[in-house]
């Protein structure tokens, strides 16, 4: 895949605030696309958790500010804990 189609792909699942919808997928951002395209790029598993807290944390003011019935457990695995799984 070439750099442009690459990046073109990369921001297709890119998460939409302040909902966390995948644009592309119309699932729950990281759709199964971002966490691929997140653990390649993050390039080991702690930089790849670093990241997602990071997105946790913004997700979280996102969400709390729209009003939906959310648990933060949910979230925590949502964005952070399937970093701790291999993909395969
Ligand atoms: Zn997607």
């Amino acid at each position: 895949m070439g750099q442009l189609k690459w990046s073109r792909w990369l921001s297709a699942h890119a998460p939409q605030r302040p909902t966390w919808v995948c644009p592309r997928c119309q699932r729950e951002w990281p759709c199964p696309p971002a966490r691929l395209q997140l653990r390649a790029r993050a390039g080991n598993r702690i930089a790849l958790a670093v990241q997602m807290a990071n997105y946790l944390y913004l997700a979280i003011g996102d969400l709390t500010i729209s009003d939906l019935d959310l648990n933060p457990e949910d979230l925590y695995d949502r964005f952070v804990g399937w970093t701790r799984y291999r993909p395969d």
